[in-house]
């Protein structure tokens, strides 16, 4: 049997079928009907934001908020993390400036960010990445001695707290992604959470088509709107979350007491006050016995998938070759070449938990 990296949360498929019986009723299947209402407002509720928009997904979610912030010129963000974070400041014709990030947590290095602002910064795009809270004090501290906007990509971050506070009200914005492999999902799907409820039309606009009314259109908006599928699918996996959150707990519990004191490994740091989702469970091999790649090979062969999450380094991409210098972020590029994601979902037991370190530790 293979162990797969991730395995998505899904509810009884009885209980999605009763959720979407009364769509055959109304006929409304997308278009911010009655599913996509209730979804909105039951996260608002457990994210603890002020404003949620919805989206079909986390990457074009982060597209629209750039464009209804009017961001323009550079953005400041790091190259550990997913290729869309980069993609999407690059798709909206700006450039991102890389800042390097912390061994510790991998979020970024707040002491680097202000030698990196010029009169063209208009923005910060840090990254919770694995669920790891970015230093939110310091950031919204610089952000407002140079007025530049800060949008979060918490793609990782469903349901993280810090000292109580839902992690997606910070900043101007935060881009959440609920897709198929994340602790939350609505198969595909994402949001923006923001404090200015003055941002919200932009974003309807955005999402869809730029329309305002039947005879106006005011934003050159593309289609990005989440339908109705999607968020009973999220109405569903909303109702388990808890329990999805204490499963997990228990893998990376397990892992940890695996793993802790094997020489040559690192792992992430505890942070203060931060409320956990056990999103990852990165490893970082530094002077282990084996190397990443052959750890990742001898998983392989046994039939579990770890991931080189993340590798490479976006600022490293194919597509971005001889547009960056990599060597401003080495912190980035030594993590990238060692770090691999074990398998971890809210199935996955305990016996199997001990079997994937038996085969790293001997
Ligand atoms: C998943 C992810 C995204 C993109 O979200 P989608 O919903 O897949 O479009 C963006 N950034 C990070 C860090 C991610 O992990």
């Amino acid at each position: 049997m293979i162990i797969q990296s991730t395995k998505p949360s899904m509810p009884n498929i009885e209980e999605y079928v009763e959720e979407i019986k009364d769509l055959w009723q109304s006929k409304w299947l997308t278009n911010m009907g009655s599913k996509h209402k209730a979804l909105e407002s039951k996260l608002i509720d457990f994210l603890q934001v002020q404003n949620i928009t919805l989206f079909v997904n986390g990457h074009l979610a982060l597209e629209c908020i750039i464009a209804a912030l009017e961001l323009k010129g550079e953005v400041i963000t790091t190259p550990f993390t997913f290729a869309s974070t980069t993609h999407a400041i690059v798709r909206s014709g700006m450039k991102p400036v890389f800042c390097d990030i912390n061994p510790n947590d991998y979020t970024i290095n707040v002491e680097m960010i202000e030698s990196l602002i010029s009169e063209k910064t208009s923005a910060i795009l840090p990254v919770h990445v694995y669920g790891n809270v970015c230093d939110v004090k310091k950031i919204e501290e610089i952000a407002k001695k140079h007025n530049l906007k800060v949008i979060y990509d918490a793609a990782h971050a469903f349901g993280v707290e810090i000292y109580g506070k839902g992690i997606g009200s910070f900043g101007d914005a935060s881009m959440f992604s609920f897709h198929a492999t994340k602790v939350f999902n609505t198969i595909e799907g994402g949001a923006i959470t923001y404090n200015d409820s003055s941002i919200a039309a932009a974003l309807s606009g955005l999402k869809n088509f730029g329309i305002r009314n039947s005879e106006s259109v005011e934003y050159v908006g593309g289609n990005a709107k989440m339908n109705e599928f999607q968020a009973a699918m999220g109405i569903c996996n909303l109702r388990h979350i808890d329990s999805e959150r204490e499963k997990r707990k228990a893998v990376v519990d397990r892992y940890l007491a695996n793993l802790e004191n094997v020489d040559g490994i690192r792992l992430s740091n505890e942070q203060d006050g931060v409320r956990k989702n056990y999103a990852y469970f990165p490893v970082v091999f530094s002077e282990f016995k084996m190397t990443r790649d052959e750890v990742f090979e001898k998983l392989n062969e046994n039939n579990i998938r770890a991931r080189k999450y993340f590798y490479p380094p976006t600022n490293s991409l194919e597509c971005y070759k001889g547009l960056f210098t990599v060597e401003t972020t080495p912190v980035a590029n030594y993590i990238a070449k060692r770090v691999l994601t074990l398998p971890l979902y809210a199935d996955l037991s305990l016996k199997q938990v001990d079997r994937i370190c038996d085969f790293i530790k001997c």
